[in-house]
Parts: C-alpha cells; sequence; structure tokens
C-alpha cells in the first residue's frame, strides 16, 4: 500500500483494486494506526516545509508574547512579510513554568523551533497527589504515551526560554521586530494601527495579540467588547531552587525522575515540576479568592502561601517553605465572544486576547499556538486579498469552539480538583484508581488521562482541521 494523501477525513491507500478511502463519520481512532504507518512517508511531519502562500501578505502582529511570536513564526515560514509590533523594550515573561502539550508541540516542531529551546524538559508522568499524604491518587503516564498517540511530546519549559526560542526561529526567518512600540490607536477598516508617537502603520491585516489587557479586542468588537473577569481564584507563582531540594531527603525525590506533581483538596491545588535542564523547580499554588486583587498585599505572600498549605502533605509544605520570593495572581477568563474579527475581514486578535482562560488545562498558550497554526494556514491558502475576509471568517468559525470549550475544560477542573473530603472526593479517587494501579480505564476524572477528553485536547491538528474548513469553504482541492 503507498500512501497518498490525508488531506480529508480518512486514511488513502493503494489497495489491490486501485486508490481507496478508509473513512469513518463516527468518533474513532481505529484508524490512526493506518496514519501513523503512512507518516513516514509523509513530508508533512515534523520536518514538513509549510506550503508557500499563494498570496503573500503584509502583516502586522501586535505583542511579543507566546501568541504573537508562534504567529510571526508560522506566517514568516509560509513567506509572508510579517512585522511585530510590542510595547516593552526587550521580551517580558511573567511566571517562570509551563507546560507545552502535545496539540502545541507537533506545530512548533514543524515550524522548526524545537531545536531553538535550550532546555525542554520532558516528565515521565503526571501525578495528581492526594492533599494531606501525598499518595498518588491519578496518574498520567506522558513517555511514550504522548509521542506514540499524538506523534508529538509533552514538554514543560522555563517561560523565557520558550519565548527566546519563538524570537529566534521568527528573526532566523525575517520577521522585523519593532520593540518600544506601544499602540495606542486602531482604524480596524483600513487596518492601520498608531503608535503611541504618533506615526500610523498599514498593513493588510493586522493580528492583536496583546494579552489579557487588549486594545485590539475593543478595537475590533467596539461596544460588543466583552473584558475578561476574575473567575474566584488566585495564584501564587514561585520558583525553589533545585540545590536546597536536593539537599532535603524529603523533597529530593521531585528531582530525581523528572515528572509533574499536582496536589488537590479542597478549594486549593499546588501544582510542581522540574525546568530549566533541572536547576529550577517550578510552583504554581492555586486558591480560591474571592477578594479584590487591589487589597492583596504581596509583601506578605510568602507567608500567606506557607499558611494557605500549612496542614498540606508535610513534603509540599517543606517545598513551599523554601519559596524565597512568589507574586499572587489573579487568575482571570475571558467571557465567550461573538467575533475575534472586524467587520472589516481586515483585524482579529487572538492568543489570551481571545480567550484567556484558567490554567487549570495548561492550555492558555497552547490554544494561543494552535490559533496561530489555523490563521497562518488560511491566510497562505487565500488566492487574493478580497478573499481575507473570508479567511478570517472561516478562522473565528473554526477557533471560538475550540477556544470555548478549552475554557469550560479548564473550569471544569476547578471543580473536580478542588471537593472537600466527602462523597464527591472519594468517588473521584475511586474513578481514578484503574489508572494510578496500572489497570484498563475507559474513563477517568483526571482530564489528563480520560482516553476522549486526551484524544480531543492532545489530538487535534490546528493546521490540518484550518485545510479541512478551507477546502469545505472554497470547494478547493488542496495540493
Ligand atoms: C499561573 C498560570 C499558569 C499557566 N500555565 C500554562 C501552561 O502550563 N500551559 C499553557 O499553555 N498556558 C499556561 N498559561 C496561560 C498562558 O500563560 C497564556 O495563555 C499565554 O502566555 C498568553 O500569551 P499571549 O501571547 O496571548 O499573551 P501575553 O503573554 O500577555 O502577551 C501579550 C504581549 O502583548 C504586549 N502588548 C500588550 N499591549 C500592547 C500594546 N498596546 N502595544 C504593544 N504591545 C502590547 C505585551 O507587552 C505582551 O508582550 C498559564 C497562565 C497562568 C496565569
Amino acid at each position: 500500500m503507498t500512501y497518498t494523501s490525508e488531506e480529508s477525513e480518512g486514511v488513502v491507500f493503494e489497495g489491490a483494486l486501485g486508490p481507496k478511502k478508509l473513512t469513518a463519520s463516527y468518533p474513532t481512532r481505529s484508524l490512526e494506526f493506518l496514519k501513523k504507518l503512512y507518516q513516514s512517508t509523509l513530508p508533512r511531519d515534523v520536518d514538513e516545509i509549510a506550503q508557500l502562500a499563494e498570496c503573500p501578505l503584509n502583516i502586522i502582529i501586535v505583542g511579543a508574547g507566546i501568541g504573537g511570536l508562534a504567529t510571526a513564526v508560522a506566517l514568516a515560514q509560509r513567506g509572508h512579510d510579517v512585522t511585530v509590533f510590542e510595547q516593552a523594550p526587550v521580551l517580558v515573561e511573567v511566571g517562570a513554568g509551563i507546560q507545552v502539550p502535545p496539540n502545541s508541540t507537533k506545530l512548533l516542531r514543524r515550524w522548526g523551533v524545537e531545536p531553538h529551546v535550550k532546555d525542554f524538559v520532558e516528565p515521565k508522568a503526571i501525578n495528581f497527589r492526594r492533599w494531606e499524604n501525598g499518595a498518588v491518587i491519578g496518574h498520567t503516564q506522558l513517555i511514550p504515551d504522548c509521542r506514540t498517540a499524538f506523534g508529538a511530546p509533552y514538554y514543560v519549559v522555563h517561560r523565557a526560554h520558550y519565548q527566546q526560542a519563538l524570537y529566534d526561529r521568527a528573526l532566523e526567518l525575517g520577521v522585523n521586530f519593532r520593540m518600544n512600540s506601544r499602540i495606542n490607536t486602531y482604524d480596524a477598516a483600513r487596518p492601520s494601527l498608531t503608535l503611541e508617537d504618533g506615526k500610523e502603520h498599514v498593513a493588510d491585516v493586522i493580528i492583536g495579540a496583546d494579552g489579557i489587557n487588549s486594545n485590539a479586542r475593543k478595537a475590533v468588537l467596539g461596544i460588543k467588547d466583552k473584558p475578561p473577569v476574575l473567575t474566584g481564584f488566585a495564584a501564587y507563582r514561585a520558583t525553589v531552587n533545585t540545590s536546597k531540594m536536593l539537599a532535603d531527603p524529603d523533597t529530593r525525590w521531585l528531582l530525581e525522575n523528572p515528572g509533574q506533581n499536582c496536589w488537590i483538596g479542597e478549594r486549593q491545588h499546588a501544582m510542581t515540576y522540574v525546568i530549566a535542564g533541572g536547576s529550577t523547580f517550578n510552583v504554581v499554588l492555586s486558591h480560591s479568592e474571592e477578594s479584590d486583587p487591589s487589597s492583596w498585599e504581596q509583601e506578605t505572600a510568602i507567608e500567606d502561601a506557607n499558611r494557605r498549605f500549612a496542614d498540606w502533605d508535610p513534603c509540599l509544605t517543606k517545598v513551599i517553605g523554601m519559596i524565597e520570593t512568589t507574586l499572587k495572581w489573579p487568575l482571570m477568563s475571558g467571557q465567550a465572544l461573538d467575533r475575534w474579527t472586524s467587520a472589516s475581514g481586515r483585524m482579529v486578535i487572538l492568543g489570551d486576547a481571545a480567550h484567556a482562560m484558567l490554567p487549570y488545562m495548561s492550555q492558555g498558550a497552547a490554544i494561543a499556538v494552535e490559533d496561530a497554526g489555523c490563521l497562518a494556514t488560511l491566510l497562505s491558502l487565500i488566492r487574493s486579498t478580497a478573499e481575507l475576509p473570508a479567511a478570517l471568517e472561516v478562522f473565528e468559525k473554526i477557533r471560538i469552539p475550540r477556544a470555548n470549550q478549552m475554557q469550560e475544560a479548564s473550569a471544569v477542573n476547578s471543580k473536580l480538583w478542588h471537593f472537600a473530603d466527602g462523597p464527591e472526593q472519594k468517588a473521584r479517587d475511586e474513578a481514578m484508581r484503574p489508572e494510578v494501579e496500572g489497570r484498563h480505564f475507559l474513563q477517568s476524572p483526571n482530564q489528563w488521562s480520560d482516553p476522549v477528553t486526551q484524544a480531543w485536547c492532545y489530538g487535534y491538528d490546528a493546521e490540518e482541521e484550518a485545510r479541512k474548513a478551507w477546502t469545505q469553504w472554497s470547494g478547493r482541492k488542496i495540493q
């Protein structure tokens, strides 16, 4: 059998009676083994050279966060002329670690970003632990499962290194950067933007990747803008120097097998993993918090964090006791938006500007990377600028439901993880027992493990979905 195409659902192979397509209209992964079998002969894998744009565009991106940088890379790789405007004088990232799940790593590998990241850590597994004693109550094997099931690894990395890698790859592809350039106003119809110094810049398309407090979103939506809202949760974000942890027999084991550990309990949890090639331990302590962020005192944050987790697993409290500085951070979520594109069809928002979410699926940036892959694919399939509004419409038609569902899944974890000890907690832990004991299971309250959630979350290929949607919209066959 010879693999010939995978541009539509199913697998085309050369059978004894000529080319045949094996398809299924119901949710199934029974045909995946065939795709994998033929993937080794496919150009469109990790080393894919993205198809060059049929109509190269002059594109402005606002914001050099992960969303803006990923979009710059994905577009420049396809031959567009890209300029990124960033208000900060140098790249900035708040917080230390970030999880980079397979739905994003599969794209980063195709775009040639992976070799630029010097210290990805690939955790063997993620363990969910009982709050009071650290007993493992949920377990997801990440190695080799992510690579075998989804064709891409699950990484954790220092945010600054991730951002720098995207930036380096963007420079390599010829992206222009205008740092220290804050955008004051937009004209979404033209489209153009004006910097603080009064200079106006015009483009074929403007992409607002300017984060949770986006001005671009206001320009796109006008009076229909719905700003992000407080979720009732906050997080202490911190790192611990691993030399301290190595010196203590009670905490050393956390570094010996690089894995992720998440202690869950009533109304709060602690997500931890090692980053920066093993030299830094990342800690995010989430808790419910109804008070107004303006009343928070950052000076007492370390003390408060220690107090909140004082009666938790002694191993975790030891780690928290090693924190030297921390920041209390309000966790916000974007409200569901009807549109991400301007009426002119020439301006669009993505990333946190469009869909900030609770970090409880570890997917906010990953969904921004998916946005980048989807948008770059669509903008490279149009044949003239007259098709731009259609491309942006198809973009939001695909991306809004996907992002909304990930926001929902993140909010679902805020319930699943935070049960008080009692009937729901017991039923949850019981339902996760098969995965802990290495038994076969068909469902799990652990959304990292649940087979259907996994396939939906990590199996998603944003570029493939964009190609399919454009084929459907345009009726054109894509080579
Ligand atoms: C505690 C926590 C843990 C998380 N963990 C994960 C995780 O493990 N995995 C994951 O995938 N996601 C995670 N996320 C989510 C992730 O951090 C965000 O979704 C992601 O960083 C958003 O990237 P962005 O590029 O859209 O926005 P941002 O990173 O906010 O970037 C926006 C950029 O735009 C610039 N800008 C803003 N306004 C202007 C202007 N007017 N002119 C010029 N420039 C401007 C800003 O300076 C900034 O550089 C987490 C979030 C939190 C809070």
